[in-house]
């Protein structure tokens, strides 16, 4: 029989850490510490089970599960002492969600559940804090109203905001016992004006209400939107968590906070974190208050005048320090806590492995390597490879003078430059366009996190180090400075101010996260260092990797970026690219639109020199390393004149009419020509432009052989083949070049030559085509359109719906379709090993940089993946972590 509830608290329970699946996280660890004896309020967790049984059965419970949280319920009142529904001992319960990853703020919560007009005089009595008592109540109605039955936060506030105005008050905390009794009141009359019925009063009615609600929000836009994001799939479902109430707003003894073992910023080993007195667990979260610090030395570092927890509790800090370590050690793993003291008594209300920055990451594993608490391999498989990206970014240089406009606090590490937007639905506006935005709120909410995403940096005036800002643009690796204090900002005239200083919407500000400065204007950044920490985890990577990384560039700049990031050659060197610089399209265009063989020559003897140098160029930078070089394949209205101006260039070359070129351009130009005259059919149709490349490419390698002794690693790639005969033909047109060059120049040639695989039929017929090709590419950009019959340049319009729909997991044009595309190569690579035994294969697609993607390759025995330059760290790490799993799968 299925077991749709699990208990904990009081030393036991039913599940432990490993069940994150069915308990969600936050339910697993929660039963866990209850067993490891941690202070922990007793509770149930419900599973996700039951939310993907209630997802699929239009929100009905399993027929059970009435009678199992009414056994649990049971059980929770007598660990707790006291009864749900009780007017003298009320037990009042929190109801949270709880996936298998962590999605913060994404999903619904309520707390102080339980409570009515009896219980909320048990709780007045029973804490002898009648003020306390009532503020929990109206907190609770304002909640439970929202999340559960619908009616608008903003209605309850503006009732709060009135009754302050009547009594002429202006903080909350001025407010008695009995005006907040009074403000309970009108909020319970606002509700039943709303619904046309009272507020339930009953406990029990309350809780169902709540787990629907919250179950219900696992579907709501902005966890799908966040789900999407970081790869979650729906199916998952979250669980639902009920744990007796403590509280941290029981006076000045109590307190609530949240804590990481280590710093999630720096990595460095020491406590970190923030708690408020005198609150209650969402206030620290919410960044509404500013939040003292943990310890002592944090408060002196950041010259906070309010008192650190270290001093003011001195005892229970002692006691929850000591916990963080029992939990680190016990997880191995950097740990994130929530807690309250409730009248000087310790809980701890979660734990879960805290977010962190990649430069955080690294620090960490590496120092848990030297303290024994992990080993080698844990630490390479805990970096998340696409968070490298935050590191391989620029940060600012040194020595600029941009004006610092405000300071706050460095939430999370490095730089960017953008314009000020202040509306997360303007950020992603902007961003389309192709803008770079800094978005800049008063505070984030969830309901930001799209123009978080769309935003390059992030500015808030209020909140602390784990914010909602905070905590989001770490876990996004996007640069972010959180509460700048003084800002005053103005989303009505889209513009803030800040002593004296007003700047507008689309003023160009800079972000620096590594110090909390944001200054004015776009000050000049650099490329970080890549030693310490980062050098370690990539040479233990690097020892377990088998696949090669290598790069897709042609430009020596781009080329030396990826050697600096550790490419081990060019796997694929776009030639067209080559071609589009401003002194030599005229050239190109002239060759495209030369009517006849004679015409088109001429206009290749002037491209060959300069192909040639740029050959020698990348083999001097590469040395050893080996260079694929693919032929021209230029979709040919890409290199059309467009404009009047253009074609009068080119006539003007040529001497032939302007009319005479239009008439050409107009006979070019192709319906389809991503289908068209592309890739080798226009070395079939036009030998001349691969016969002058294959000259330009050996004669740039005798003139390197004659300046450094060394032959250059080459690789000359047919792009687009889809037939044997295409090969064949190229390939004897190629040997001709170099038998030419060796009786002409008495130098002979060294190469290899082979294929990208970009059409299914290329795939399906690798075995015919390995007869010419010594080495295959997968050219996956092209192969995943032709497979999927999907327009590289147009399916982005209506690709967001179909991953929406869930039509497609993931676009498939990032990460590869295993089980298409994916067929395609893994048939392409058997035969053409069954053809060719020692046939080298690689892939040179946009996947070739994306971490799922090179997990597949791995499986597939590739010999190498390669990808832009700045992906190269993120493919090795990846490279090593599939290598890893292989392993571990096959023993
Ligand atoms: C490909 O098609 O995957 C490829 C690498 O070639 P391009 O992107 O230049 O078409
Ligand atoms: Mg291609």
């Amino acid at each position: 029989m299925t077991k749709w509830v699990y208990g904990f608290g009081g030393g036991v329970a039913d599940g432990d850490a490993a069940m994150k699946n069915l308990l969600g996280g936050k339910g697993a660890n929660l039963a866990e510490m209850s067993t490891l004896g941690l202070p922990v309020p007793p509770g149930f967790t419900l599973t996700t089970e039951v939310c993907t049984h209630y997802t699929d059965n239009a929100g009905q419970f399993p027929e059970i599960l009435r009678q199992d949280v009414k056994t649990a319920l049971a059980t929770l009142e007598q660990q707790a002492g006291k009864r749900f529904g009780d007017a003298s001992n009320p037990l009042l319960v929190s109801v949270r969600s709880g996936g298998r990853a962590s999605m913060p703020g994404m999903m619904d919560t309520v707390l102080n559940l339980g409570l009515n007009p009896q219980t909320v005089e048990g709780l007045a009595a029973l804490s002898g804090d009648r003020r306390f008592a009532f503020d929990s109540y109206r907190r609770f109605i304002q909640m439970y109203s929202d999340v559960v039955l619908g009616v608008d936060h903003e209605l309850f506030e503006e009732i709060l905001d009135e009754y302050k105005d009547v009594a002429g008050t202006e903080l909350d905390t001025e407010l008695t016992a009995s005006d907040w009794e009074s403000i309970a009141k009108r909020y319970l009359e606002l509700v039943q004006e709303e619904l046309g019925q009272p507020f339930p009063s009953d406990p029990v009615q309350q809780l169902w209400g709540a787990i629907g609600a919250v179950f219900d929000s696992w579907m709501n836009e902005r966890a799908k939107v966040y789900r999407s994001l970081h790869d979650i799939p729906q199916s998952w479902g979250t669980a639902v968590n009920v744990q007796a109430m403590v509280f941290g707003n029981m006076g000045a003894d109590s307190a609530t906070g949240v804590a990481f073992t280590r710093n999630p910023s720096t990595g460095e080993n020491a406590y970190y974190g923030e708690f408020l007195i005198n609150a209650q667990g969402e206030d620290v979260v919410a960044g509404i208050r500013t939040p003292q610090t943990l310890t002592r030395k944090a408060r002196t570092e950041i010259g906070d005048t309010q008192a650190s927890m270290e001093e003011v509790f001195p005892e229970i800090f002692a006691q929850l320090t000591g916990l963080f370590d029992r939990l680190e050690t016990h997880y191995r793993d950097m740990q994130d806590v929530e807690f309250t003291v409730e009248q000087s008594r310790l809980w701890i209300l979660q734990t879960r492995s805290g977010k962190r920055t990649a430069k955080a990451a690294l620090k960490i594993a590496v120092e848990m390597v030297d303290e024994g608490l992990i080993t080698e391999t844990d630490a390479v498989l805990r970096i998340e490879p696409a968070s490298l990206d935050q590191l391989l970014h620029p940060t600012l240089a040194p020595g600029h003078s941009c004006p610092i406009i405000v300071t706050g606090l460095p939430a999370s590490p490095g730089a960017a430059t953008g314009e000020v937007v202040f509306d997360a639905d303007e950020a992603v506006t902007r961003a389309a366009n192709g803008r770079d935005v800094i978005l800049v709120r008063i505070e984030t909410s969830p309901e930001d996190i799209h123009g978080m995403h769309a935003a390059k940096g992030i500015v808030t005036a209020r909140g602390g180090m784990t914010s909602h800002a905070a905590v989001v643009a770490r876990g996004m690796g996007r640069p972010c400075v959180s509460g700048a204090g003084e800002l005053q900002i103005n989303y009505q005239q889209k513009l803030f101010t800040v002593a004296g200083r007003v700047v507008n919407e689309g003023e160009t500000i800079t972000v620096d996260g590594a110090t909390g400065q944001v200054l004015a204007g776009a000050p000049p950044m650099e490329l970080p260092e890549l030693t310490g920490d980062f050098a370690i985890l990539m040479r233990w990577a690097d020892a377990a990797r088998r696949m090669k990384v290598r790069t897709n560039a042609e430009t020596p700049q781009d080329l030396q970026t990826a050697l600096d990031f550790g490419a081990e050659g060019i796997g694929l060197c776009r030639t067209e690219h080559m071609f589009f610089e401003e002194s030599r399209i005229a050239a190109v265009r002239e060759m495209i639109l030369a009517s006849n063989t004679k015409g088109r020559v001429a206009a290749l003897e002037r491209i060959l020199p300069m192909q040639q140098g740029d050959f020698a160029e990348i083999f001097r930078i590469i040395g050893d390393l080996p260079v694929t070089i693919r032929l021209l394949d230029p979709p040919l209205h890409e290199f059309l004149p467009h404009t009047e101006q253009d074609v009068a260039a080119v006539a003007k070359t040529t001497g032939l009419s302007v009319d005479a070129l239009m008439a050409r351009a107009t006979m070019l130009a192709e319906s389809n020509p991503m289908l068209g005259h592309r890739g080798c059919r226009l070395g079939i149709s036009y030998p001349e432009i691969y016969e002058m490349q294959a000259r330009a490419i050996f004669q740039a390698q005798a003139l390197i052989k004659a300046e450094t002794g060394k032959m250059a690693q080459v690789e000359i790639m047919i792009p687009l083949a889809a037939t044997a005969r295409e090969l064949e033909i190229l390939k004897d047109k190629v040997e001709a070049v170099a038998n030419d060059i060796t009786n002409q120049q008495g130098f002979a040639p060294q190469y290899l030559f082979g294929a990208m695989i970009e059409l299914p039929r290329a795939a399906l017929c690798a075995g015919e085509l390995a007869e010419f090709a010594c080495f295959f590419s997968f050219g996956t950009n092209d192969l995943t359109q032709t497979t999927l019959g999907l327009s590289r340049d147009d399916a982005t319009s209506f690709l967001g719906r179909y991953i929406s729909k869930g039509v497609f997991d993931k676009d498939p044009f990032v990460s590869i379709d295993e089980s298409g595309v994916g067929q395609l190569v893994t048939l392409a690579a058997e035969r053409a090993r069954a053809a060719r035994k020692d046939v080298k294969l690689g892939i040179c697609g946009e996947h070739g940089g994306d971490p799922a993607s090179v997990h597949f390759c791995e499986k597939q025995g590739l010999d190498y993946v390669s990808c832009s330059p700045f992906r190269v760290p993120i493919a090795r790490l990846a490279a090593a972590q599939a290598a890893m799993a292989k392993v571990n799968s096959e023993s």
